[in-house]
């Protein structure tokens, strides 16, 4: 059986839901790869959907032509955020005497 494993999820700018094209795979299996033509076998095409957020072409392009305005100061603060979120341990280095 043939796998297609289609990229499919929601840019986090304007909340679209997208099918990554330029990411999807086609595995093809061994019949199909011996009659030359991905799909072409008895069992069929699986499809195989896996969750994907990424910023859609459009805000993407938006993005970038911000970060050469404003450079970027919205990913420092996320990045901080990121850091804070992650509940992190107070490393205090314990001596035994
Ligand atoms: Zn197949
Ligand atoms: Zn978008």
């Amino acid at each position: 059986m043939c796998r297609l494993v289609v990229f499919k999820g929601t840019c986090p700018h304007c909340s679209d839901t997208f099918t990554w094209d330029e990411l999807t795979q086609e595995l093809s299996c061994l019949e199909a790869k011996n009659n030359g033509t991905f799909g072409l076998c008895k069992e069929g095409t699986l499809v195989d959907e896996k969750e994907h957020d990424q910023e859609c072409d459009a805000c993407a392009a938006e993005l970038e032509a911000d970060e050469g305005y404003a450079g970027g100061t919205d990913d420092a603060l996320e990045a901080l955020e990121f850091a804070g979120a992650g509940g992190k341990h107070k490393n205090k280095k314990q001596r035994t005497s």
